[in-house]
Formats: structure tokens, sequence, C-alpha cells
């Protein structure tokens, strides 16, 4: 599929559509996201969506985990705050939630595990009124009960790679790459949600039908972990834009441009890690807005 030019999101579109911190800011006003999702053998995972969260300007964190791995992710996050779900034997099962009354976005299913006992908690985290993004594991989940999506009261986001896609879609990768733009508008239009068709090019779709594409990026983002950075983007983003479709692109466009800026300089396809695509996040703040 061939892709009009005028869909392309740029640094224009950037600039045009970041929203200004306000001088009289507090953590308060800047967003309060929960990350819900890990598993004993998956702790980075939390880390790298909290720190890409907190990075992106989100007010406060709350990783929401397994017991076992909050000293992990504790020792790599300082500024986040944490809530202990329930473990059996290291997989996060059904539990109590924190309030959530108290939050203005969720991120949920990176580093979760496919797990069919941790799925009863995805189920009860979609029904929660909060915007939300669901990745990884979490769509795994969501395949089971697609028709959660049509009940939810506000957006949901789902950002699946080829593979993910194709499992929602019950269809084989290479038709997913076939017509990336038709699939995901059909999706997207169905189940009202936004979707975010990760890869080389992202196809970002609105509920409506809406679609744009992201550009930046390198392969050096081919590896574990940039899709939980891109997630932890997306999260703070949503609470902070007052259009979604504008945060989602800005927040595709950031973390393909933060691993651009650094194989300029610092570093190669080859050695860049999902964790220094965080660091490199103040690069692209610094130049684009
Ligand atoms: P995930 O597969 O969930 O870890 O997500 C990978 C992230 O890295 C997505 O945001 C992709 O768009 C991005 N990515 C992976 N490979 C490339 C590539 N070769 N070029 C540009 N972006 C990529
Ligand atoms: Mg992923």
């Amino acid at each position: 599929e061939a892709f009009p030019k005028s869909s392309v999101w740029d640094a224009e579109d950037l600039k045009a559509t970041f929203p200004k911190r306000n001088t009289f800011a507090h953590k308060g006003s800047q967003g309060k996201a929960v990350i819900i999702g890990g598993q004993l053998t998956m702790p980075g995972s939390m880390a790298l969506t909290a720190g890409a969260s907190l990075k992106a300007g989100a007010g406060l964190v709350t990783v929401a985990t397994i017991p076992e791995i909050i000293p992990i992710v504790a020792s790599k996050v300082t500024e986040a705050t944490y809530f202990s779900l329930k473990s059996d034997a290291g997989i996060l099962v059904e539990s109590d939630l924190p309030d959530m009354n108290g939050y203005d976005a969720i991120a949920l299913g990176m580093g979760m595990g496919r797990n069919s006992k941790s799925e009863a908690l995805s189920y009860k985290v979609l029904h929660e009124k909060a915007p939300i993004v669901v990745d990884a594991d979490g769509l795994y989940h969501l395949k089971q009960f697609l028709g959660v999506l049509k009940e939810r009261t506000s957006e949901t986001v789902l950002t699946p790679h080829p593979g993910e896609m194709a499992m929602l879609l019950d269809c084989e990768i290479k038709d997913v790459k076939k017509s990336p733009f038709a699939l995901s508008k059909k999706f997207a239009t169905e189940y009202g949600v936004y979707l975010v068709l990760k890869g080389k090019y992202t196809v970002i779709t609105s509920p409506c039908g809406e679609q744009t594409v992201s550009m930046t990026g390198n392969a050096g983002l081919a590896k574990g972990g940039s899709g939980d950075v891109l997630s932890g983007i997306l999260l703070t983003f949503l609470m902070q834009h007052g259009s979604i479709f504008d945060a989602i692109n800005n927040s595709c466009f950031i973390h393909g441009k933060a691993a651009d800026l650094l194989i300029e300089d610092s570093h190669t396809t080859t050695d860049l890690l999902a964790s220094d695509v965080i660091e490199g996040l103040p690069r692209v703040f610094c130049t684009f807005i």
C-alpha cells in the first residue's frame, strides 16, 4: 500500500501541537499514571515504561506489579512509587487494584506474560474508566475479550507490532505488512480504538479512521524493550495533550527521533538500547519543541 505524503507526521506538526508546560504546574497537574504489568522473568519492561513515562514529563508514576520485582524496578526508577499486586509463583494474577479513581491514565500489559492466570487481571483493568494504553501481553489477553473495547467510556490505545496485529486479526504477518492502512482502519473503526501499528513506518489510526504515518526511528530500535519505552511516552502524553491523536503522533515521532539523534553521534544501530532511548529524549525536547 502506498501512503499519501500529507499523512506523514513531521517536526512542524510536533512543534505546533506539543503542549507548553505551565509555569505554575505542580505534579498533580502533569498527570498521574499507573503502569500494570511485569512478572518475575521480565522486570525490565516495568522499569523502561516507568522511566520513559517520567522522562517524558509525567507528574507522578505508580508501578503496580508483583512484590518480587518491586525492589528491582525501584532500584532503576527512583522517582516512581509502587503498588503490590498478587503473585502466583512470580506470575501476576487477578488482584485488588489501587484506587483507580486517582489515575489519569493506565498502561497495561508490558512484561506481563501470556499466562491465562493473568488474563483475568487484564479483563478487570480494561473495565476501568481512565484512558488506557494496551501493549504486548495485554494485547494477547485482550484477544480473548475484544468486545470490552466497545464498552469502554474513555480512549483506548493499542500498540501492536505486526506479529501482535496478526494475532489480533487472525491473519498472517505478511497480510498485515501488505495492507497496514486498510487493516488498521477496519480494526480501529470497528472497535472504536486508537491503533498504533508499529514498525519501520508506524501507522496511526483514530477511531474515526483518520490515519497518519510516523517515519522516525531506525534499526537500533529492533531490540527488546523499545516498545516498552514507546508505551511510557504514550502514557504521559495521553494525560497532557488535549488531542489523543496528537499525543500518539508526537509519542511515535519523538521515540523514533530520539533513536535517530543518538545514532548520529554517540551510538550506532548495533549498540543502541531501549534505556539509551530514554536518555536520548531530552535531545529531542531541546531541539524540536
Ligand atoms: P516492540 O516490537 O513492541 O518492542 O516495538 C518496537 C518499537 O521500535 C516500535 O516503536 C517500532 O516502530 C520501533 N522499531 C523497531 N524496528 C524498527 C526499525 N527497523 N526502524 C524503525 N523503528 C523500528
Ligand atoms: Mg512490544
